[in-house]
């Protein structure tokens, strides 16, 4: 079986989707591998540290002969196009967002798995991309926040008397979210946290933070939140406000699956933060949680700064691409049986990450998103 790596070629993207430890284990299991030249140099694996791959400078020509293609973002339409029918592709593909690509997926008759479709189901957490890229960028939310920051994070004694420990506010309890309210109480933050899932209480104690109870329960499908009604955002401002307004840092991650990121932080809440205060949007992909967000840029809104992120896990690049790899090695041992590609539809995972298959569109919200 050959598998085809590629190099990312969306803007700032540093991930490349095999890193060299994966890819020994990937030869070893039978598999030839075929590699975009300097594929890994931009996450800091050179050519020279895959062994036993063969390098090919162009895209195309790399994936017309590949069982299986892996990348990390959505591949250019132009190598869709090239990838011989029956052949696999795993990334993640927005399909949604990227029509002209699945419909050159679909007539080019490529299975592909789409990794933002992998469900969030306990089987399936070792394939989970979104999770191990989610808990990197929580990780470096808080980080991003200490240098906007004109004070520091840990309580500090001096000479000349006594700093205060910062207080760090987490909205939204996902994984990214947990992640930050981790590293925020390792750099000796008071921390907080909130989300409208009451089981991130105890995860959020856990960790060292306070909970903010508002008192509203909106825990929906599949672990997942569903979007508030006016009512109960009513009640949550009322009970955040308090807590908005003497953060020092705030990070929001919150998220509703298939749609805009909710606003969480309104404008005369922003109104009413401390001086110096800072905001890290980790939803400015999806439109952001606060108003005033401005999606990959840093600006200053009255007494706060807010930070509009994207793409935080290509900032981490080594450590991304080496779990994004073992995400797909996982995903990969599903679907090779043999030294051969056996796909199962029938089994939850595959049937669930199937975006295109045999020159049909088989998840529906795709479907009908393009249609
Ligand atoms: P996400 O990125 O979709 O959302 C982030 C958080 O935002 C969620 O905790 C959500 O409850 C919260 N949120 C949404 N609207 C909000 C609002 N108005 N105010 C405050 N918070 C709001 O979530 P995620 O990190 O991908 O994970 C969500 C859930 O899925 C968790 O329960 C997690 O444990 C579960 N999960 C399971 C698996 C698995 O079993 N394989 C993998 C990953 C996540």
């Amino acid at each position: 079986i050959t598998i085809a790596i590629l190099k990312e070629s969306s803007q700032g993207e540093k991930r490349v989707a095999i890193v060299p430890a994966v890819a020994s284990r990937l030869t070893r299991l039978g598999a030839v591998l075929a590699m975009e030249s300097g594929a890994g140099l931009a996450s800091t694996f050179a050519d020279t540290t895959y062994a036993d791959t063969r390098f090919e400078p162009k895209a195309t020509k790399l994936v017309a002969d590949a069982d299986i293609v892996l990348a990390v973002q959505p591949p250019p339409v132009a190598v869709a196009k090239a990838m011989k029918p029956g052949a696999v592709l795993i990334s993640f593909v927005y399909g949604a967002n990227n029509p002209e690509l699945v419909a050159a997926l679909q007539e080019r008759k490529v299975t592909t798995l789409a990794m933002e479709l992998i469900p969030r189901i306990s089987r399936a957490q070792s394939m989970d991309a979104l999770s191990s890229q989610a808990a990197l960028a929580g990780y470096y939310a808080p980080l991003l926040g200490a240098v906007h920051m004109p004070r520091i994070l840990p309580m500090m004694t001096t000479a000349v008397g006594s700093l205060r420990a910062a207080k760090v506010l987490v909205m939204g309890l996902g994984v990214a979210g947990l992640s930050a309210l981790a590293t925020a109480h390792r750099l000796g933050a008071i921390t907080e946290g909130y989300d409208v899932r009451p089981e991130t209480r105890e995860q959020a104690q856990s960790l060292g933070a306070k909970f903010v109870d508002t008192g509203v329960d909106a825990r929906g499908e599949g672990g997942y939140a569903r979007e508030l009604t006016a009512e109960e955002k009513a009640r949550v401002e009322q009970a955040l406000s308090q807590h908005i307004a003497e953060a020092d840092m705030i990070v929001t991650t919150a998220s509703v699956p298939g749609r805009p990121a909710p606003k969480l932080i309104g404008a005369a809440q922003i109104a009413a933060m401390k001086p110096g205060s800072v905001i890290i949007d980790l939803g400015a992909e999806s439109g952001g949680n606060c108003e005033g967000t401005k999606p990959g840029e840093t600006v200053t809104v009255g007494p706060a700064t807010i930070v509009g992120p994207l793409n935080v896990p290509s900032a981490l690049a080594q450590h991304a691409s080496e779990l994004y790899a073992k995400n797909l090695l996982n995903l990969i041992g599903l679907i090779v049986k043999d030294g051969a590609l056996a796909l199962d539809f029938e089994d939850e995972v595959i049937a669930g990450a199937t975006l295109t298959h045999a020159g049909e569109i088989r998840n529906k919200t795709v479907r009908e998103s393009i249609e």
